[in-house]
């Protein structure tokens, strides 16, 4: 079904408002970044923004940015070259950092990629003596590349761009990628995933509803997404991948292939065992990444490679390469798999996969995934460019004020923190956003005047099992007796997958609110550990969860005594005072050290039996007072 335009006032398109400025589409790629524009309703065409090695025009600018001394960027493939001669001016892949925080330096697969400093608490990168945050780094790539495109944009254009992100980006890489565009220039009308923005790009959007593949490999990442598409919107329903698995793995195991072959011919004369430099070995990279390229159309390669300034003769088929890649393709048929399996989803279900990412150029991916899904995947559009065509799309659709509807959902449940460290789902999994959702809690002691408010992810049932995402105090609440106050809390995912938080007491109005930058990046990874954790723990997690609800209840008894005892103590004799007492101690025991709830809910329904009479006689009190020089007729 198509989408349904709706002109809002003083947006319906007329005819002499189509010279309209434009608004482009960003693929901000970890290896390379596009930009495209819409041609018509739903074509796009990517935009040359950088000259090749051979001094052609090219679509791809390199994600690659080359630093001065004084901290002036050389962005793209003139940077790419530097990494040959001066490598330590050089910063690649920064996209692998975007929303990251100095907490994850440790944690950050560090190959000596990056020269990583933690700064004002803020994670930074050291090149060529220049200390920078990843969000400047990519917006100097940013920069770049509108620029660049706009020097052939006849049109005006008013810096308004859609950019794309993987989906497993999680609120601080969104931030990020936001806070980069804005240091740009650029006005971000919308973030949208990467997949979906491919499927738009297809023109999927207005195709038959079911299931789509999305198989993204590019430079250095692996991506699968699988998208549900029904009435013109898509949901991403799973999502998985690799983040260390891409082109360059192809590069790499190419490279190990001739440097064994030139041992293997080193030793047949009688020659010592040469040394490689680490120049070599990266001069050795860029040309099998060249091999690898030629091999997706050609047979086969002849080619000199330079080891210690000695020249080796090899040839390469392309029989020999897709053996050397085969285990690495296998990986990604593993993933895809796995995907599929945990959404209980039959490869027979997928009505198409589509390609992404230049490394599906090459000829053997394409062969077995084929093979794997029974039909040949989508790719009749430019894999490197998909998803900057879809981005374009799609910011077309929103200048031009036409309502599409770009949806996605939640990858992890989002909560807040309740008596006993247990988490209240507030936000499920699963959920399509934007959305908003709300629920009411109440002071849970007399007089209470604040409340901490502790926002968290994931499917755990303890809050600490989660991720902990933000902390806030609603203060001011106006001393009531415990459970008389509303706090209303509500939580807000913007179309940009951002949260916020606000928590407002329904009787003075006063409100405190967060918008949540977590502090550490989730990538799929991890994302997919927590999932799984949290499927293993099920049973375990329900148990503490109802462990930890029979601690609240005995507590909640326990208070409710106390404060009966300050009120009416002088309603009890001295017996029964210390009897109450005694169960008060006893209870109190039981509930901080039991690990059996059964046992806690007998004490504290006991102890409700036994403080009854206590009740009673509080209520026999309050209703003589209330009686007290009344007549019986006034009742
Ligand atoms: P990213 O999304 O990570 O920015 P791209 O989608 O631009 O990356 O993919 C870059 C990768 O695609 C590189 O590893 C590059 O070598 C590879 N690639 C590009 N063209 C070809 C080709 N014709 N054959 C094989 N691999 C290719
Ligand atoms: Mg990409």
């Amino acid at each position: 079904m198509a989408l349904i335009q709706i002109h809002e006032p003083g947006k319906t398109p007329t005819p002499h408002e189509q010279n309209e400025t434009k608004a482009l589409g960003i693929d901000l790629g970890t290896t390379n970044t596009v930009i495209a524009t819409a041609i018509s309703e739903d074509k796009a065409k990517a935009l040359a923004i950088s000259v090749n090695a051979l001094r052609e025009p090219s679509n791809l600018l390199p994600s690659v940015v080359a630093y001065d001394e004084k901290g002036n960027p050389l962005v793209g493939h003139p940077a790419t070259h530097m990494l040959k001669t001066r490598p330590h001016a050089v910063i690649s892949s920064i996209k692998r950092l975007m929303g990251k925080s100095a907490k994850d330096i440790s944690t950050i697969n560090n190959q000596s990629q990056y020269n990583l400093r933690e700064e004002d608490n803020n994670l930074k990168v050291e090149v060529n003596g220049n200390i920078l945050t990843p969000i400047e780094i990519s917006s100097h790539i940013l920069k770049e590349a509108y620029t660049s495109a706009s020097s052939q944009m006849v049109g005006g254009l008013n810096g308004d761009v859609v950019i794309t992100v993987p989906a497993y980006f999680d609120e601080a890489s969104r931030i990020a990628t936001k806070q980069s565009a804005k240091l740009a220039g650029l006005n971000v009308l919308r973030l949208i995933n990467e997949p979906t923005a491919a499927a738009l790009a297809y023109g999927l959007d207005s195709k038959a509803e079911g299931l789509y593949l999305v198989y993204d490999l590019g430079g250095g990442t692996f991506d699968v997404s699988l998208l549900y598409m029904e009435k013109g919107i898509f949901q991403v329903k799973a999502t998985g991948g690799n983040n260390t698995l891409g082109g360059d793995d192809f590069d790499h195991a190419l490279a190990r292939y001739f440097l064994e072959e030139r041992q293997s011919q080193l030793a047949e004369i009688g020659k010592d065992q040469e040394n490689i430099t680490s120049d070599d070995l990266k001069k050795l990279l860029s040309t099998t990444k060249a091999i690898k390229e030629y091999l997706s159309d050609n047979a086969q390669a002849n080619i000199k490679l330079e080891f210690n300034n000695n020249l080796s003769k090899h040839v390469i088929t392309k029989d020999k390469f897709n053996e050397i890649i085969a285990p690495l393709v296998e990986k990604t048929l593993e993933i895809c798999d796995q995907v599929l399996s945990d959404a209980q989803v039959d490869e027979s279900a997928i009505k198409e996969i589509i390609f992404v990412g230049g490394s599906t150029r090459v000829p053997l991916v394409k062969e077995q995934l084929s093979e794997f899904f029974g039909k040949a995947p989508l790719s009749n559009i430019n894999p490197d460019e998909v998803v900057a065509c879809g981005a374009a799309l799609q910011a077309q659709a929103l200048t031009n004020g036409s309502n599409n509807v770009l949806m996605d959902l939640i990858p992890l449940s989002l909560g807040l923190e309740t008596m006993g460290g247990i988490c209240e789902k507030i936000v499920p999994r699963n959920t399509n956003i934007p959305v908003t959702m709300a629920q009411e809690f109440t002071t849970y002691e007399d007089g209470q005047t604040a409340m901490s408010i502790h926002v968290v992810q994931g499917e755990r049932e303890m809050a600490t099992q989660n991720r902990s995402l933000a902390q806030f105090t609603l203060s001011g609440i106006p001393p009531m007796v415990a459970g008389a106050s509303r706090i209303r809390v509500t939580f807000h995912i913007d179309a940009d997958g951002i949260l916020s938080v606000s928590a407002t007491e329904s009787l003075t109005g006063i409100q405190a609110q967060v918008e949540v930058k977590p502090s550490y990046g989730l990538d799929e990874i991890q994302m997919a550990t927590m999932l799984k954790s949290s499927q293993e723990n099920a049973q375990d997690d329900m148990i503490t969860r109802l462990l930890a609800e029979s601690k609240v209840e005995a507590m909640r008894a326990l208070l409710a005594l106390d404060k009966a005892l300050a009120e009416d103590s002088q309603l009890l004799t001295p017996d029964e005072l210390q009897s109450l007492n005694h169960l008060k101690s006893t209870l109190k025991d039981l509930s901080e050290n039991s690990k059996d709830r059964t046992e806690i809910n007998t004490a504290v329904k006991s102890f409700d039996d036994k403080t009854k009479f206590f009740a009673q006689r509080r209520m026999d009190k309050a209703m003589h007072t209330a009686l007290e020089g009344k007549k019986v007729d006034d009742v």
